[in-house]
């Protein structure tokens, strides 16, 4: 089967999953998702899987994606702040949909490709920074989205402090190695926020600071997919 019928394929199984926003599915039709996968990985580029990416990260499920970028409800002149770039799949996903986005990442390998990728597809409205996304991007807040695409032991207060009025965050929140809640987070035009699980799933994990300073393990099997 071609990767183009493969696409289609996984596209109406993401529909089936319940993914009905139009302007979603679209964006998934139009960013290559091989261009994100390695090669060895590349015939499995439009299953519906999580696939590595190296230093024991991984590119998400595209349901996972799907449902991660539906719930944050974007809009074309929204700014978002994304924590975990990785491949920077879910960037270009967020690109096509977005006025702009702040991606940040901890591991300089991982960030640099990901550049070269989204350069190379000239999605410019992306701007992708090396760092601890826990502390978040103070100098471009305050954020009409975030979304964090690894799983936080707590939510961190930074990010809440940087979404905006009227802004949504949608982050996996739980232990490593175990089922987390798919979270989102609304401030409404007051700047109460509220809460609401939407889905189990299974991120790596949002580590405290970048690599050298904590000198922690970043690996994590099966990270990004529905528990
Ligand atoms: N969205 C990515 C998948 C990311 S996997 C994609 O589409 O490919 C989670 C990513 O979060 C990993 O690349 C990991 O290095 C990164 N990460 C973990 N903790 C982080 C932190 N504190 N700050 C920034 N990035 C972090």
């Amino acid at each position: 089967m071609s990767l183009e019928a493969r696409k289609i394929r996984l596209i109406m199984q993401l529909r089936q999953a319940g993914i009905s926003d139009t302007a979603v599915l679209s964006a998934l039709e139009r960013v290559p998702r091989e261009h994100f996968v390695p090669a060895a990985f590349q015939d499995q580029a439009y299953e519906n899987r999580t696939l590595p990416i190296g230093r024991g990260q991984t590119l998400s499920q595209p349901e996972v994606v799907a449902t991660m970028t539906q719930a944050l409800l974007c809009g074309p002149r929204m700014k978002v702040l994304e924590i975990g770039t990785g491949s920077g799949y879910q960037t270009a996903v967020l690109s096509r949909l977005c006025r702009r986005v702040y991606t940040i990442e901890r591991h300089r390998t991982l960030l640099r490709a990901a550049e070269e990728r989204l350069l190379a597809l000239r999605l410019h409205n992306i701007t992708a920074h090396y760092g601890d996304g826990w502390q978040g991007w103070p100098a471009q807040a305050p954020f009409q989205r975030v979304i964090v695409t690894a799983a936080a032991a707590e939510v961190p207060g930074a990010l809440v402090d940087q979404l905006g009025a009227e802004g949504v965050m949608v982050i996996p929140v739980g232990r490593d190695g175990r089922e987390q809640d798919l979270l989102r987070f609304r401030r409404d035009d007051r700047g109460i926020l509220s809460e609401e699980r939407l889905c189990g799933v299974r991120f790596v994990p949002l580590i405290l600071g970048v690599p050298g300073e904590d000198g922690r393990s970043t690996a994590g099997p099966d990270g990004g997919s529905l528990a």
